[in-house]
């Protein structure tokens, strides 16, 4: 795909226009409710929720400190992406909730003491926000058709405000899922606490890696997500080395070096996939490899490719020797760690597009992780040349939603594996 003139994109976007026709529908059905709603008593509207019988939320409102979420189908716990943040002084909480919901604009919540209380549409979701001074205690349930959002009222404050004191109120600085409640957050902080992760952003320099249309390149998407992931991991708690910080070549052989010297638990590989030009519009998704003796012919593509700027000399046959000597152990470990790091970047993936394509997790002879003594896997986190894919992998908040993604998995490998 190198130096290989793309084609112009002359396809009209039908995401665009489902995005379009939905917010058309929207705006009919919002001036139908304004209709409807004109004819309740004042009186009624403070605890009146507008039901939605035809979309997947059936209705949101509250109930004393709880904002409780009904839905029309069954949900599941993997469907609720949950965020906490602080942003400019304020605490965030995030719930993003697939699916669409009629009366998102009319919905007002309040809350005892919460400053605030937003709920907005996204293409595929609606995001509902608490923003608030304070940091409070949140914790949320799921039954099939109900979320609960509790939020602890201020007593509790000064027991949490301790607690995250004496450990590391950072926590908050950048995105990080929040999976129950804040207590559980710190816990997972302090188990973060001696783990080190090393973090390689796939090629750079000259090696541009794979190119999509409109020159977007490998290199850049690999590089950003490796930097909000790193950043997100630090305020987890976790050390974090990166194999580059900007754009510059490493050879392929040095870069988990940086990983044994530094006696890291775990190496990263970040890259972008690429199908040749007549294939690009039907080859998307996410995939993580890990390394091992076994090559699929789909795995030895993707290794031929990324392997391609390793400038090791090594014949077929030592290289052969090599994969087999690599221990059982490390190689389980490695499955186990793709295993979480794909669920998490592909439910994160979801909360933003919902028909981001699962390719798996798949073993694979890649170069950049032979060397590494510790857990290692390389992530594809996408086609950059596919048309819609490539597009959203240059997109900055779509690239930190993969890093939040990536960073999730690692959380939940070290819960299971500590
Ligand atoms: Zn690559």
């Amino acid at each position: 795909m190198l130096g290989e003139k793309l084609k112009k994109d002359v396809t009209p976007d039908k995401k665009k226009l489902e995005i379009l026709t939905q917010r058309l529908e929207t705006k009919a059905n919002t001036s139908q409710n304004t209709v409807t709603k004109n004819n309740i008593k004042t009186s009624e509207i403070n605890n009146f929720s507008n039901i939605d019988s035809q979309n997947s939320i059936r209705s949101i409102s509250t109930s004393e400190n709880k904002i409780i979420i009904k839905f029309n189908k069954d949900y599941v716990k993997d469907d609720i992406n949950q965020i906490s943040r602080k942003v400019n002084n304020n605490y965030e909480y995030t719930f993003d909730i697939p699916g669409k919901y009629k009366y998102t604009n009319p919905t007002k919540l309040q809350i005892d003491d919460i400053d605030n209380i937003t709920i907005n549409d996204t293409p595929n979701s609606v995001n509902l926000k608490i923003s608030n001074k304070e940091i409070r205690k949140i914790t949320y349930s799921l039954t099939s058709r109900e979320l609960t959002i509790n939020i602890y009222p201020n007593q509790n404050q000064s027991i949490i405000n301790n607690q995250l004191n004496s450990k590391k109120e950072s926590n908050f600085d950048t995105p990080s899922t929040l999976p129950a409640s804040i207590s559980s957050s710190i816990e997972k902080s302090s188990k973060s606490k001696n783990k080190v992760i090393v973090l390689d952003a796939g090629h750079g320099g000259d090696d541009v890696g794979a190119v999509g249309q409109n020159s977007r390149y490998e290199k850049v998407i690999n590089l950003n997500v490796t930097k909000y992931l790193g950043a997100i991991l630090k305020q987890r708690g976790y050390t974090v080395y990166l194999t580059r910080n900007d754009d510059h070549f490493i050879p392929v052989k040095e870069r988990t070096v940086l990983a044994n010297d530094k006696n890291a638990d775990l190496f990263m590989s970040i890259h972008t996939n690429a199908v040749p030009a007549e294939k690009a519009n039907e080859i998307d998704g996410i995939e993580t490899f890990f390394l091992s003796p076994a090559r699929s012919e789909r795995a030895k593509g993707v290794a031929a490719l990324e392997n391609k700027s390793d400038i090791r000399e090594m014949s077929e046959s030592s290289k052969d020797v090599f994969l087999e000597s690599l221990n059982r152990p490390r190689i389980t470990a490695s499955h186990k760690f793709a295993i979480d790091v794909q669920a998490g970047i592909l439910q994160a993936a979801r909360s933003k597009y919902k028909d981001v394509n699962d390719a798996g997790v798949k073993e694979g002879p890649f170069w950049v992780l032979v060397g590494a003594q510790m857990p290692s896997i390389l992530v594809e986190v996408g086609y950059v040349t596919h048309p819609i894919e490539g597009k959203r992998l240059y997109d900055k908040d779509y690239q930190q939603a993969l890093a939040n993604g990536i960073a999730n998995g690692v959380d939940s490998y070290f819960a299971k594996n500590p």
